[in-house]
């Protein structure tokens, strides 16, 4: 059954039984009243018939006139109790009583007028005594018939608080039964209710956090057709729904995770093939390259025969441009070999001070064509590290070359100091510095910031791209800071390495 039709069916007893339970307190009410009623009509007879019968007494004593009144009076005083109580009380008896009170009174009173005519008119003995005697048999009628009165009076009080008493027991009974039965009627389904929703509650929680734990599977148990059965159908329901969309999102992650292997391992291979292509024609442009390029430096240097002014010139910019051609190639090389994981590194110790003065001293007659001041910041000792030196030293003539190339006029600085177990070496220039948002793009493969047809400075794009692949390699890291016309700074760190030491 629906808790909200047990609601209901709880409501709408309780409010009946709260309706029967008015009527019968009302009802004990208007009766306890009605006892009451009869109470005090039996107060007023009592009171009455009382003053009747010392009245009586006075008269039999001193039979006046006013005392005849005052009888005459209470008389009518009871006469008109009777008539007031006849609804609220049976006075059967009080009012055949009061008729033969009435009846006995007129007899008293005739007999009183005969008694003042005698005493007026000087009546014999006989005649005296008759009248006394018949005053006297009135009298006891009098009183005895009072006395019914006062009788019925005790009567009917003792009744009307036996009633109350009665009605008092009854009306207790009542109200414990009935709140025994509210208490039944309310407080057990209430109860029964409460433990439901608590318990169905408690398994709704425990099944959120089995659901929250990932165990899609788990269902809660819940047989009663009511609102807590539906909302338990619809979890369970929404459980089976998670179930199956986590299954089939499985099912089309692992779809898309092998499409996605298969197309790197595509792309691996295509790029290992372009590497090895690259690799393979730039070998094989190379050889006639360097042919090229020696066979005009014999002709320039005249071993094959005496040059006009024009012949060396052209033969001048035809070797300048073989060897640009050639330097082209060996970064395309060298990229190809570093992508293609073929680099072997050559690890031994070296010292790196003699490296880097080594780079500058090689650098320094560019520096002197551009009108540049090249400062080298070199310690005096050598720093001893573990390593790869020819490809450090090509980190470093790249770095420094690309500062040289990129600053028209100021000075290029070059320092080098220890820094716990590494070394920091920082290239500063002077030059047209780097924009922000080139910053993040210079190591990327010819990526130039200065490119279209009005180029100023010569270059391929490879160099960073080369220098940070193999710094890579070597556990050496390169930072660049710069700001567009304000020069820039390039950090490289690089591990002075397991058997390095800084020598004094
Ligand atoms: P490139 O052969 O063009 O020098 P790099 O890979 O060495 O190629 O450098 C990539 C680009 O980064 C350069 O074309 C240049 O625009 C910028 N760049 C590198 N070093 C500097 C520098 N010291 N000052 C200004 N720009 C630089």
């Amino acid at each position: 059954m629906k808790i909200k039709l047990k609601l209901y069916l709880s409501a709408i007893t309780t409010m009946v039984l709260l309706g029967v339970f008015s009527v019968l307190l009302i009802s004990f009410f208007t009766l306890v009243e009605r006892e009451l009623q009869r109470a005090d009509v039996a107060r007023e007879f009592i009171k009455s018939s009382s003053g009747v019968s010392v009245l009586v007494g006075n008269y039999e004593r001193n039979p006046t006139s006013r005392t005849e009144r005052l009888l005459e009076k209470k008389l009518g005083d009871l006469d008109q109790i009777v008539a007031e109580s006849e609804n609220t009380v049976s006075l059967v008896r009080v009012r055949n009583a009061l008729r033969s009170l009435d009846s006995a009174f007129k007899r008293l009173q005739e007999n009183n007028k005969e008694r003042q005519k005698i005493a007026t008119e000087g009546g014999t003995q006989k005649e005296h005594n008759r009248i006394t005697f018949m005053e006297q048999r009135i009298a006891t009628v009098l009183r005895t018939e009072v006395q019914k009165i006062l009788d019925a009076a005790l009567v009917i009080d003792a009744e009307a608080k036996a009633n109350i008493d009665l009605i008092h027991t009854r009306g207790t009974l009542v109200v414990v039964a009935f709140s025994f039965a509210l208490l039944f009627i309310i407080g057990v389904p209430a109860l029964l209710i409460a433990k439901g929703i608590t318990e169905a509650l408690q398994k709704l929680v425990e099944g959120a956090k089995t659901l929250k734990g990932g165990d899609l599977g788990h269902k809660i148990q819940h047989e009663q057709a009511d609102e807590i059965g539906e909302l338990v159908g619809s979890f369970n329901e929404m459980a089976d729904r998670l179930r199956s969309h986590q299954e089939s999102l499985e099912e089309r992650i692992s779809e898309r995770t092998a499409e996605l292997e298969a197309s790197k391992e595509q792309a691996e291979a295509a790029n290992r093939a372009k590497s090895t292509f690259l690799a393979n024609m730039s070998h094989e442009l190379r050889t006639p390259l360097n042919s090229i390029i020696g066979f005009s430096g014999i002709l320039l240097q005249g071993l094959a025969g005496p040059l006009n002014e024009e012949q060396s010139r052209q033969l001048g910019m035809l070797k300048n441009s073989g060897a640009h051609l050639l330097s082209l190639i060996d970064d395309i090389l060298d990229l190809s070999r570093i992508e293609a994981g073929e680099v072997v590194l050559d690890w031994a110790p070296f010292d790196l001070v003699d490296v880097v003065n080594r780079v500058g001293a090689s650098l320094s007659p560019q520096c002197r064509e551009k009108g540049l001041a090249l400062e080298m910041q070199i310690p005096d000792q050598a720093i001893t590290m573990t390593g790869d030196s020819r490809h450090v030293e090509q980190i470093l003539l790249n770095l420094i070359g690309n500062a040289i190339k990129f600053t028209d006029q100021g000075t290029v600085t070059v320092s080098a100091k220890l820094n716990g177990d590494r070394v920091h070496i920082e290239v500063r220039d002077t030059g047209i510095g780097i924009k922000d948002e080139d910053l993040k793009r210079i190591f990327d493969s010819f990526y130039q910031t200065d490119h279209g047809l009005s180029r100023r400075y010569a270059g391929t794009g490879l160099g960073l791209a080369i220098c940070k692949r193999l710094a890579n390699l070597m556990g050496v890291t390169i930072e660049v800071e710069s700001a567009e016309g304000d020069g820039t700074t390039v950090l490289v760190s690089l591990p002075l390495g397991e058997e390095s030491r800084a020598t004094e």
